[in-house]
């Protein structure tokens, strides 16, 4: 049996890390591919609601089983900031160094440089929702390095590790993140359902 589920973003990188870890049985379309071509507002200032809004925008267009999620970067000594705004933390242009360097210079005189990446999945099954949190402990490096990834991982390195996200393949990315860790509760969701 193949299980078709329409994953509600627009962003390739999130939808390439999801695609190497769907197991068999399952297949993830881009809202795009299902016909839904605009782009989903995050209007709320948490994860949990951003999360919901966008399962739920995708749901009533399409109305089939689909899921959506919202990440955020919740730094220790910023109270959790920049949170839900992350993509927009240095304006409304969403620009990725930008939002960086904001967050190096933010974080120049702390010695508490500790991070989470914190991922909400909604999913939306026979018109029923369920919520799935996955997180990923880190520290924010002093300086950029590295080519892979987006948004934060040119800083960001993974409790344990000496790397950045940025310096990581898809695969070792995805051995820590955050997001596969949010779908993988998912998917052993979806697999007691069966
Ligand atoms: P979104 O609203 O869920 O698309 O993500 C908000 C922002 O969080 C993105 O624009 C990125 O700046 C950041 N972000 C989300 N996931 C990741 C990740 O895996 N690595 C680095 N930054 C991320």
């Amino acid at each position: 049996m193949n299980r078709e589920l329409i994953f509600a973003t627009s962003n390739l990188n999130k939808v390439a890390e999801i695609q190497k870890i769907v197991p068999p049985g399952y297949s993830i379309s881009t809202m795009k591919a299902a016909g839904f071509d605009g782009e989903i507002e995050e209007p709320y200032s948490t994860l949990e609601e951003n999360s919901r809004h966008k399962a739920v925008q995708l749901f009533e267009t399409l109305q089939k089983d689909c899921f959506a999620e919202d990440t955020g970067l919740e730094v220790t000594c910023l109270d959790g900031q920049p949170g839900a705004l992350s993509a927009r933390f240095a304006g409304d242009e969403r620009n990725d160094l930008h939002n960086i360097q904001k967050l190096l210079g933010l974080l120049s005189d702390t010695k508490d440089r500790t991070a989470r990446f914190k991922t909400v999945i909604t999913l939306i099954l026979n018109g029923k929702e369920f919520q799935f949190v996955g997180i990923c402990e880190g520290t924010i490096a002093t300086a950029l390095k590295g080519e892979n990834g987006f948004g934060y991982d040119p800083v960001f390195i993974p409790e344990g590790q000496s790397r950045r996200f940025a310096e990581m393949t898809m695969e070792e990315k995805n051995h820590f993140s955050h997001r596969k860790k949010a779908f993988q509760k998912m998917i052993s969701f979806l697999n007691t359902m069966s």
